[in-house]
């Protein structure tokens, strides 16, 4: 692992090298983009090119210290994710008994030390500011050869403070050529990379676990499957199929594909056979929908089933938002 296996963040990994190349590195680094772009790779290749001896601000990724960065065992390299439990948040001890020290005395072996928070925004939550201000002291108060690196797909969730501190660096979605790329070297069949690539928003980890098990067919399934309770007009199947996505594991997945499917159906009723598809491999069945359900019709059912999602992150009730929204499909 290095910066040479990062893949499409040409602009994040420059603003990195070129502050490596020039000893102008940031005290701490906010690392900004959507999840399975490779946010966290970058910080472990980071922690190797400041630590390596090998090649020193490039990071060889094979020497027994680039090893031991990678494999968690380096002590002047610190991986600190949320807590298994709970809302998962860092408590304040964590902080003042273990992050505090180690900012404070590391290096301990290598010549800079480095404190990796993955889903920063999510150990250190604006809504329990503790934790984050005891942090905060660290942040304001910079030592040489310390580098903190946060890692957010929702930088907005963390305290104003703490991200005024950090240099921001924006890691965006990935192509899909490149999500297709990842999911061929795993080995993944054709026909799961496609119809995965296209479900999985430029995210690399998302469109892996997609591709497991069949997932991202069965998603594509129940899309169809609401599809003919639409067509058919049956509100008492809607109603059904509203209260099994309320109970399901997959809910956010499920509404995800629906909207996907119906943005589909919008864009090739306007663009025809130039629309881009996220189910690309179904491009027929789009077409025929197309042209009886409209693009209106399916761009209002599309942006429904955005607005429901973010009603339902905002702790509305899921049986309530679905049964609403399904029964307006009928
Ligand atoms: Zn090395």
């Amino acid at each position: 692992m290095s910066f040479d296996d990062i893949l499409a963040q040409a602009s994040a990994l420059q603003t990195l090298q070129r502050a490596l190349e020039r000893d102008r590195l940031a005290h701490a680094y906010l690392f900004e983009g959507p999840s399975g772009v490779g946010k966290q790779k970058t910080a472990m290749a980071l922690a190797c090119a400041l630590l390596c001896p090998e090649q020193p601000k490039l990071g060889c990724g094979r020497c027994s210290v680039c090893v031991r960065v990678l494999e968690g065992k380096h002590p002047d390299v610190r991986v600190f994710g949320p807590r298994d439990e709970g809302n998962r948040n860092l408590q304040v001890e964590l902080v003042r008994e273990e992050i505090l020290p180690f900012a404070k005395f590391a290096p301990f072996e290598a010549k800079a030390a480095c404190v990796i928070f993955p889903e920063a925004d999510v150990s250190f939550p604006v809504q329990h500011a503790e934790a984050a201000n005891a942090l905060l002291k660290t942040l304001e108060e910079p030592r040489a050869n310390v580098t903190f690196l946060l890692l957010s797909e929702r930088p907005d969730r963390l305290l104003p403070t703490i991200r005024s501190r950090c240099q921001p660096v924006r890691f965006g979605a990935l192509p899909a050529s490149v999500v297709k790329e990842i999911m061929r070297a795993r080995g993944i069949d054709e026909a799961a990379i496609e119809l995965a690539a296209g479900l999985a928003f430029g995210s690399a980890d998302r469109a892996l676990s997609l591709a497991q098990d069949g997932l991202a067919e069965r998603l594509l399934q129940f899309a169809l499957q609401v599809d003919a309770a639409v067509q058919a007009r049956r509100p008492g199947a809607l109603l059904e199929l509203a209260d099994e996505l309320a109970g399901s594991d997959d809910r956010a997945l499920l509404l995800d594909a629906l909207r996907l499917f119906y943005r589909d159906v919008a864009s090739c009723a306007v663009l025809g056979d130039e629309a881009p598809l996220a189910f690309a491999a179904h491009a027929e069945l789009i077409r025929k929908r197309a042209a009886t359900l409209g693009a209106a019709r399916a761009a209002d059912q599309q942006r429904a089933i955005a607005v429901t999602c973010e009603a339902m992150e905002r702790n509305a009730n899921p049986e309530v938002a679905l049964d609403a929204l399904f029964f307006s499909f009928a």
